[in-house]
């Protein structure tokens, strides 16, 4: 991403420097969803494998169609905010991925969305809400609780890591790692459990020693958030580092 570029994301190359940091813009949630779709497409075939083994070999297939289409409908737009990209992302994946995980993500996306509302930036608290209100909707819809063997146990977990650690003290850096952590130890903890909803919910036992592949698709949409959080601190940084550099 060129500063300068009349992108709706483009950040000026110089900005507010460090104490700006712990907030997040429009231009950090495009790295996210970037992130995202690359990772998606990295993994595609590792998550329709999984899926072949509980499931019916679509997963990997499902969410690349759909981040590919939420990329190139966000790369659209005017003008956005952080909850326009994410309100963009539910939608277009509702309309363009079938199967569980199309309304199950939209939700979530279109949830967080609604949560950021049409502010320019948000802190990490109002990302905890967020967080909070993609498991209500997934929930909502999906009706799974933690131990079904779904995306619910790297969300919840992962949301759980995410309060603790900002309310003990930790910054936005170290909240979103604790819950890349969690959503990626929820991921692997549901290898031995048995599945009680969706698709891999009808091999009853044999749906036993696989991992889910909603949970790890969750899993890496965290990672990628940490990710692109670091990746915006370390731009933020660097900006502030010029223009106090360029100050006679
Ligand atoms: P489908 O199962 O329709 O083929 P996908 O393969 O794209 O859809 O997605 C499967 C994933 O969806 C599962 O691995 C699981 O994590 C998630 N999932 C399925 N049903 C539910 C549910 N009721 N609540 C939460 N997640 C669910
Ligand atoms: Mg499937």
């Amino acid at each position: 991403m060129a500063g300068g570029v009349a992108v709706p994301w483009a950040r000026p190359s110089t900005g507010p420097g460090r104490k700006a940091a712990r907030i997040v813009d429009v231009a950090c949630v495009h790295g996210w969803l970037t992130e995202v779709a690359g990772s998606l497409e990295a993994e595609r075939d590792y998550l329709t494998q999984l899926d072949a083994a509980i499931g019916d070999a679509d997963h990997g297939i499902n969410m690349h169609r759909g981040f590919t289409a939420v990329m190139r409908r966000v790369d659209d737009l005017d003008a956005a905010t952080p909850g326009i990209l994410l309100k963009t992302a539910g939608r277009t994946f509702v309309s363009t991925v079938g199967g569980a995980a199309g309304p199950l993500y939209g939700t979530a996306f279109l949830a967080a969305g609604e949560i950021l509302d049409d502010g320019d930036t948000f802190g990490p608290r109002r990302l905890l809400e967020a967080l909070r209100a993609s498991l209500e909707g997934v929930q909502r819809i999906g009706a799974a609780s933690e131990g079904d063997k779904t995306m619910v146990d790297a969300l919840a977990p992962a949301l759980a890591a995410y309060e603790l650690e900002l309310r003990t003290g930790g910054s936005l850096e170290t909240a979103v790692r604790a819950a890349r952590e969690a959503a990626s130890d929820g991921a692997r903890a549901t290898v031995p459990m048995q599945a009680r909803k969706g698709r891999a919910s009808y091999l009853g036992p044999r749906s036993v020693g696989h991992q889910d592949p909603g949970a790890t698709s969750t899993s890496l949409m965290f990672a990628a958030l940490e990710r692109a959080v670091l990746a915006d601190r370390t731009q933020r940084f660097a900006a502030g580092t010029r223009s106090r550099a360029s100050r006679p």
